[in-house]
């Protein structure tokens, strides 16, 4: 299959489409975006010259509530990618049954090249460009290149314009300028709680071994999380290698390790291990929680793990994703096992609205019953239609959107 994102993302429109059974003209819908903006603006650099930065907003489906997610700062940063994104989004929306459809953005610019005062400026200029926006229609969140920095910047730019406070306008904001709680863990903890659901659904022991490739936002959360749950993280994984301890590693003690070193590698009483070969181990459970595509058609035969629990965004491709079920190695998707995410950003909207802000054990409690019920939804779904769990996730969702496209008589 084409490699392009926009291209799977599509594929699997598609084929969750055929298996749902679903009218046509969704199908029709749901394969462009409603909109797509692409504007230019020119900003001053510090050196007193003018250059002019191109962003894009991409708006899919909103069906299901006004747009919302992430806005990036990148130099690698092409339409087609933030389409397929858009469209994810709106899916991982219904999966999490998050009123909102999916949206992405952003500036072409490489923000490493900037000084603080540009990239305020460009923050800035971003949202007073963006030619669709407000709390009912399109909340931009961070994302690559974004921060809470800028979208505090963001929230204070678009407040200065129309006037009042809005704080539910920005997502992804400093709890001291009306953000939530919970954001920095929000995926790696869902990702937990999706873990746990799976394992006792699966059959697994209460101390099951697990290997995470990966220890960043999401991977080095849900490593804590796992090791204070009391399961067995026999290796742990990021861009430089990887190690391993037959005896089970303490994640948050490596943790520590890593903020002081800036990775796993040499950690105290564990052994190297390649990356390739942590993804081929003897373990129950494995979490890509890294990168795109790393369990391939190359590779996917190798792979022993007794189920697969996709942290990251599309690390298991549907080549070895066909491999996996022919060997009845379930694959818990991403856009269930990483909704976390959007659920708190919800959060936070729900909490910019009513101007009423919640303490950290409740924004971590909603996310459990939220997560937890999207999972036992895919499951039932699963069981019902025979299918993968990928697809009755998928299938979830456009049932929602479908629902509500044709009672607002869409279609
Ligand atoms: P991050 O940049 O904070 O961490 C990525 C980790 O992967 C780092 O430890 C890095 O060293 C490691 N890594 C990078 N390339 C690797 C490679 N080739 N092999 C092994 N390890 C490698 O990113 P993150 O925010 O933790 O996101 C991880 C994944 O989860 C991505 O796919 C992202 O799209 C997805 N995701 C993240 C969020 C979020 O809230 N951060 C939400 C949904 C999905």
């Amino acid at each position: 299959m084409d490699a392009n994102p926009l291209s799977t993302a599509l594929h699997s429109l598609r084929q969750a489409a055929e298996l749902a059974d679903l009218d046509p003209k969704v199908i029709e819908l749901l394969s462009v975006p409603k909109r797509t903006m692409e504007f230019t603006f020119p900003m001053r650099m510090d050196d007193g010259n003018v250059r002019i930065f191109t962003a894009y907003r991409v708006h899919w489906c909103d069906a299901l509530g006004g747009f919302k997610d992430g806005t990036r700062f990148t130099e690698n940063l092409t339409l087609d990618e933030l389409k397929a994104l858009a469209l994810w989004m709106t899916i991982k929306h219904g999966v999490g049954g998050i009123p909102a459809g999916g949206g992405k953005g952003g500036v072409i610019v490489n923000p490493q090249e900037l000084s603080e005062w540009e990239l305020e400026r460009l923050s800035r200029s971003f949202m007073r460009h963006l030619p669709i926006k407000g709390a009912w229609v399109d909340v931009p969140g961070a994302d690559i290149g974004t921060s809470e920095k800028t979208q505090a910047w963001m929230l204070d730019e678009y407040e200065s314009i129309v006037g009042f406070h809005s704080p539910a306008a920005i997502n992804d904001k400093p709890t001291e300028v009306s953000g939530t709680f919970g954001t920095d863990e929000a995926t790696g903890l869902g990702v937990y709680y999706i873990f746990e659901q799976a394992v006792k659904d699966f059959g697994f022991a209460n101390d099951c071994s697990v290997v995470v490739q990966g220890f960043g936002k999401v991977g080095s959360v849900l490593a804590r999380k796992l090791t204070e749950g009391g399961y067995k993280v026999l290796a742990v994984s990021d861009v430089y290698g990887g190690i391993y301890s037959a005896d089970g590693i303490d994640c948050v003690k490596l943790n520590e390790y890593f903020l002081k070193t800036g990775s796993v590698v040499d950690y105290s009483g564990t052994e190297p291990i390649a990356n390739k070969n942590l993804l081929e181990m003897e373990v129950d459970v494995l979490i890509p929680a890294a990168v795109q595509s790393v369990i391939h058609d190359q590779n996917a035969s190798q792979v022993k793990a007794k189920m697969i629990i996709e942290a990251a965004n599309g690390p298991v491709t549907p080549e070895a994703e066909e491999e996996l079920q022919k060997r009845n190695v379930p694959v818990v998707p991403d856009v269930a096992a990483n909704v976390g995410g959007a659920i708190v950003c919800h959060f936070e909207r729900i909490q910019g609205l009513t101007d009423e802000y919640w303490d950290l054990e409740r924004v971590r409690n909603q996310l459990k019953e939220w997560i937890t019920r999207a999972y036992d939804q895919m499951t039932a779904t699963a069981k019902e239609k025979n299918s993968s769990l990928r697809m009755a996730a998928w299938m979830n969702a456009l049932r929602k959107i479908e629902a509500s496209a044709k009672k607002r008589g869409w279609v």
